[in-house]
């Protein structure tokens, strides 16, 4: 018998929240974060199971971009907690937090420019004990780029760069991808090679967390959607439900609702 159902057993609140016990992969609790006078994300008690796919969507400034910020650790929150896989993650450091499971492409594009596809792949995989030989074929398979492979990233289109960048976070295997408005400015093409790469990985068991504002993209990707407004949960279910809610839209057309 596991020693989490023994009473006489106290469990810390990350073990509590996200152990083996339990689903849920990531869990927050009344995480806030203040700029000064402006409350960006406010008491948000935001959860993840394991292997699901989230879309994070909501107007600009709802405070998209802070939450996945806190959860990896280039923000401080000012207030609440953040447990992942059993594991209290508030205090650590980013790359403590990556070390855990987390992997993130952030919302500005990070590819090394003057490296070649190969050397930009290496870079993480530097980190890790992982076959890099291995890893960086299945990679480049898995991104569509193996035939770009030695070119330079600067001289990738917009939307091969995009996937590099999703690949530099894959080649660490994480249980849990973050990812800013990966198709932000891609074609229909681009957008549809995304999706099926987040699909793809998702069917090996990946999690994910995907901020976007392409509604046909989101539709694609998800199941349940949560819809942060003014630093808060606004909404949170099934992506048609969230589609026809009245509240949603308004908030979208810009009024407080
Ligand atoms: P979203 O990603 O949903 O568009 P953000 O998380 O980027 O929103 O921003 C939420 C709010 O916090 C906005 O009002 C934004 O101006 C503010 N904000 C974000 N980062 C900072 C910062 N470093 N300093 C001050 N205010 C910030
Ligand atoms: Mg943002």
């Amino acid at each position: 018998m596991s020693s989490s159902s023994d009473p006489t057993v106290r469990q810390t609140p990350a073990v509590a929240a996200t152990g083996d016990a339990t689903d849920t992969i990531l869990a927050t609790t009344q995480l806030t974060k203040k700029f000064g006078g402006l409350t960006a994300v406010d008491n948000v008690d935001f959860t993840i199971d394991d292997g699901e796919i989230r879309c994070l969507i909501g107007p600009n400034g709802a405070g998209k971009s802070t939450l996945l910020e806190l959860i990896t650790g280039q923000l401080r929150p000012t207030k609440g907690g953040i447990y992942f896989d059993g594991q209290d993650l508030t205090d650590l450091e980013p790359h403590e937090r990556i070390d855990t499971g987390i992997s993130v492409k952030f919302q500005s594009p990070h590819v090394y420019e003057n490296l070649t596809v190969e050397q930009n792949l290496r870079i993480p995989l530097q980190r890790t004990d992982r076959d890099t030989d291995a890893v960086l074929e299945q990679t480049l398979e898995e991104i569509s780029l193996t035939e770009q492979v030695e070119m330079t990233a600067g001289d990738l289109s917009h939307g091969q760069q995009q996937r590099l960048e999703i690949g530099m976070a894959v080649t660490l295997n994480p249980t849990l991808m973050l990812l800013d408005e990966p198709v932000a400015g891609m074609s229909v093409e681009e957008t549809r090679e995304v999706a099926e790469l987040i699909r793809s990985l998702h069917d090996d068991g990946m999690a994910f967390v995907v901020v976007e504002h392409d509604m046909e993209f989101v539709t694609e990707i998800s199941d349940q959607v949560t819809v942060l407004n003014q630093g808060q949960i606004f909404r949170q279910g099934p992506i048609e439900e969230i589609k026809a809610d009245d509240a949603v839209r308004r908030i979208y057309l810009g009024e407080n609702a």
